[in-house]
């Protein structure tokens, strides 16, 4: 992966000046590389001089509680509106990380983003087909995670040198989770040469693992065990498989936010399977998230039928209609993916 050096230039231009005052968002349900990628590079910024505020549109799920400089961040959709009102409001620059759309933000925070005209825009992102224009971009399908980006862009303007075992720890979250704890997408040698980069630095690897993967809660397990019992339907021969959660059934599991993360993965285990999707009922609408193997592209899937996108093997996207409804549409719509040699 090459990053444009005349977009490197500009960048430099941007933050080896006066102080600024600078704002990072990240995308609604942050996740590890959301958090991990906005958390190296507010440091990096700060030791280069400038006020850095990170804003998330929601509350980020509770195993990641632990990562270093996670509280510092606004969490818009809490009891700090104002706070992150006021950073938007006098940001001279705007670093969007980890989404490649306003609408990934919801209203009212994609609206006061686009009320300050005056801030310069800058895309870190690794997602397909940036929908707004940016001052600078730096969108790159082909990453694995916004996280390395950001450890490329950190070492092109201040050396890998600069990266401290702090932000490495987080870097290597984000890298983590985005990959599946390295098993699938864009895991080129450059990547390995970077983990070797943040591994010198002494971080404790099977200690962030630790930290990510095994700290869920009983309700948790318990869950899980339940919807793939009872609740995976296979389609398609065995290829395609769907799974739903049901408020009722979220509080029958003490539900907390963060613990389905990973269960849409879990039918891909089974041979054959091409595509996975879990729907997931919210206070007003059904939160769909999509998995994929090989050429099934469920980017397409999700733009096509669920108001969303994404990567292709991973995508996600939402629906306004009952549950019972949701899954008739996603089975309808397998037909015709089927029918059109898609699946
Ligand atoms: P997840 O299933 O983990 O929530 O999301 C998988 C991928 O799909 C992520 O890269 C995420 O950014 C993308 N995604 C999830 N939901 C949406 C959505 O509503 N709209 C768009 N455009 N992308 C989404
Ligand atoms: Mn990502």
């Amino acid at each position: 992966m090459d990053l444009s050096q005349q977009n490197i230039a500009k960048l430099r231009e941007m933050v080896n000046g006066d102080q600024q005052q600078i704002v990072i968002l990240s995308h609604t349900n942050p996740d590890g590389d959301a958090l991990g990628s906005s958390l190296a590079w507010a440091e990096s910024l700060r030791r280069a001089g400038h006020k850095v505020t990170c804003i998330v549109p929601n509350r980020f799920p509770y195993y990641l509680d632990w990562m270093t400089g996670v509280k510092d961040i606004v969490v818009f959709k809490g009891d700090r509106e104002g706070v992150a009102t006021a950073a938007v409001e006098r940001a001279d620059m705007i670093f969007c990380l980890d989404f490649h759309t306003l609408s990934r933000l919801d209203a009212p925070l994609s609206e006061l983003i686009a009320s300050n005209t005056k801030a310069k825009r800058v895309l870190i992102d690794h997602h397909l087909n940036p929908a707004e224009s940016f001052d600078v971009m730096f969108s790159h399908p082909e990453a694995s995670s916004t996280s390395y980006l950001v450890f490329r862009l950190i070492e092109a303007l201040w050396g890998a040198d600069s990266v401290t075992a702090e932000q490495a720890e987080v870097i290597y979250v984000g890298m983590m989770t985005d990959t599946g704890n390295f098993s699938f997408s864009s895991l080129t040698p450059d990547l390995y040469r970077t983990l070797s980069i943040l591994s010198a630095t002494g971080i404790d690897i099977p200690q962030i693992y630790n930290n990510v993967y095994n700290s869920f809660t009983e309700g948790r397990a318990r869950l899980f065990g339940y919807v793939i019992n009872r609740k995976m339907k296979l389609l398609n021969k065995g290829t395609v498989a769907h799974m739903s959660l049901t408020e009722e059934e979220m509080r029958r599991f003490w539900f907390q936010q963060g613990d389905s993360e990973g269960f849409v993965n879990y039918p891909l285990t089974i041979k054959k399977m091409r595509m996975s999707a879990i729907f997931i009922e919210h206070h007003d609408f059904i939160r769909v998230s999509l998995r994929s193997r090989g050429k099934v592209d469920v980017n397409l899937f999700a733009g096509r039928y669920f108001e969303g996108g994404g990567h292709k093997n991973a995508a996600g996207g939402k629906s306004f209609v009952s549950m019972e409804e949701t899954i008739a549409r996603f089975e309808q719509a397998v037909k015709e993916y089927t029918a059109e040699g898609l699946l």
